[in-house]
């Protein structure tokens, strides 16, 4: 209930915010459907059933959907020797849904208390063996990631491209941009969508018009903003079961050991039935709107291709960066690409160092993550309060060379015997191109510091035991050293622009 007034909230702030679209371009304005399942009951033997008649049935109806598979899962199927399920499931896009789901610990209580690096490196650790699986008994690498539950956490971004995994697909709160696909440590993700994700409750009454109300109400509401994209996700084992495999068994941190595992209760014949039917008439209704079509991850991912990962920065545009960061950092639209705050530090810091002419070689975005910790001013009875324009572009050597080293935004940028904040460096590098201009800077003179205000965390949830409600976490659990490191990664957030 509460989801539902929340979403109708959404979908008109959503409508009356937007405006300038002609109402032709709006009609014709592509709304894109993602279609997802969370392929993870291990336990049940009838969810491999299921998941063999979802993907035969879209097959059948000429769907691709992305079936995120767990590791023990792909392991389950091949000892089960259930051929049949892999190769119908073959037939469709492979998502990675972790190794062991459910089992304990999960990913955001291992990594409650890690850093930076060392997280990323324990997740890779964990989660290299889930994905080799997979690629063996698939023969494909998984199209994209997506957490257990609300078990999420920013090193995993690091940990996946190591992997080669290169999207995130999932729905929970902890990051997002205006319910639409955004970039975020370093490549797409499809979450946080909240009233663009369209769900028929399987077994309910009424459901299926109450789901092709919502779907149309969230197809008018992004046709308004010139197009976009929705999101829907099943789990296979929710058209069998009474309750979920893990909730049986490893609800509040309970770790039984195999043996002990029991078999979530299924529902009837009759029932089971109905859920096909019922998700079959809905995806024909989707099916059934003009101007509105089904499609994979990959093609996602190349409709909202970076523009700006490629594109040559002219010294117009990077004059704009060069303005705009002092004001705020954050991310930032500029003729047509969206720049994130992690973009704008490498740009803005090959181009003090290409001064006096910033045109003078290509300024390209190279990729970064953010900071593995929060600024910490060193121990000393000074703070600086203004830089020397030799010592900053001094400065900027040394950030170049770090990030060129670590592929991440440094903490602490040292300016001579003083350290300073990533962001107040970013700010005071601004001022600097923007008073340069296309004369040689004066070496001797001294200019205040700007403080730079990083506003771009502002998308990222606070931490609370209310964004960490999955059941299978132990009572209480929260982390707010995760959030942490998820606000330091807003460095890298921006939305994710679809191509015309
Ligand atoms: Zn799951």
């Amino acid at each position: 209930m509460y989801r539902r007034i929340f979403v109708t909230l959404a979908l008109i702030l959503m409508t009356t915010a937007s405006g300038g679209n002609s109402r032709a371009a709006q009609s014709t304005a592509p709304v894109y459907v993602t279609l997802w399942f969370d392929t993870e009951d291990y336990i049940l033997p009838q969810s491999d059933d299921a998941a063999k008649r979802l993907a035969e049935m879209l097959t059948r109806l000429g769907v691709k959907a992305t079936f995120k598979v767990v590791g023990e899962k792909a392991r389950v199927l091949e000892q089960r020797g259930r051929k049949d399920v892999i190769a119908a499931l073959k037939k469709h896009e492979l998502g990675y849904h972790s190794n062991l789901h459910s089992g304990q610990p999960t990913p955001s209580v291992y990594l409650q208390n890690a850093g930076w690096e060392d997280g990323a490196a324990e997740f890779h650790r964990r989660e290299l063996q889930g994905v080799r699986d997979l690629e063996r008994i698939f023969g494909a690498t998984p199209v994209c990631y997506g957490q257990p539950g609300s078990s999420w956490a920013p090193q995993t971004y690091p940990a996946l491209k190591r992997l080669g995994v290169n999207a995130y697909v999932d729905e929970s709160n902890h990051v997002g941009i205006e319910d639409q696909p955004f970039y975020y440590g370093g490549m797409l993700n499809v979450f946080k969508m909240r009233s663009t994700v369209v769900r028929m409750d399987l077994g309910k009454p009424n459901n299926l018009a109450e789901a092709q109300q919502e779907l149309q109400t969230a197809i008018a509401a992004l046709r308004q903003r010139g197009g976009g994209t929705i999101s829907i996700y099943y789990h296979p084992c929710e058209f069998v079961h009474r309750e979920f495999w893990d909730g049986v068994n490893f609800s509040r941190g309970a770790n039984p050991p195999r043996e002990e595992w029991k078999l979530p209760a299924t529902q009837n014949a009759e029932e089971i039935e109905r859920n096909y039917r019922d998700f079959e008439q809905f995806i024909k209704f989707i099916q059934a709107q003009s101007n509105v079509r089904f499609v994979t991850v990959a093609e996602l991912k190349e409709r909202y291709a970076d523009q700006a990962a490629t594109h040559n920065f002219t010294a117009e545009e990077i004059a704009v960066m060069a303005r705009t960061v002092q004001q705020e950092i954050s991310f930032q639209k500029l003729n047509g690409l969206s720049v994130s705050a992690a973009d704008s530090f490498s740009l803005l810091t090959e181009a003090a160092l290409a001064l006096p002419r910033t045109d003078k070689r290509p300024l390209k975005i190279t990729p970064l993550f953010g900071p593995a910790r929060g600024f910490i001013p060193a121990a000393s009875a000074k703070q600086l309060s203004a830089v020397k324009v030799r010592e900053l572009l001094e400065a900027a050597r040394h950030v170049s060379a770090f990030y060129q080293t670590h592929g991440r935004i440094p903490d602490e940028v040292w300016v001579g015997a003083f350290s300073i904040s990533p962001a107040d460096y970013l700010a005071t590098l601004g001022a600097l191109l923007e008073s340069a201009g296309k004369t040689t800077p004066d070496l001797k003179r001294e200019m205040p510091l700007v403080r730079g205000r990083f506003t771009a965390d502002k998308y990222v949830a606070e931490d609370s035991p209310r964004l960490w409600g999955w059941v299978i976490f132990p009572e209480g659990f929260h982390a707010p050293k995760i959030m942490e490191q998820a606000r330091l990664q807003a460095w890298t957030l921006k939305p994710a622009l679809l191509q015309k």
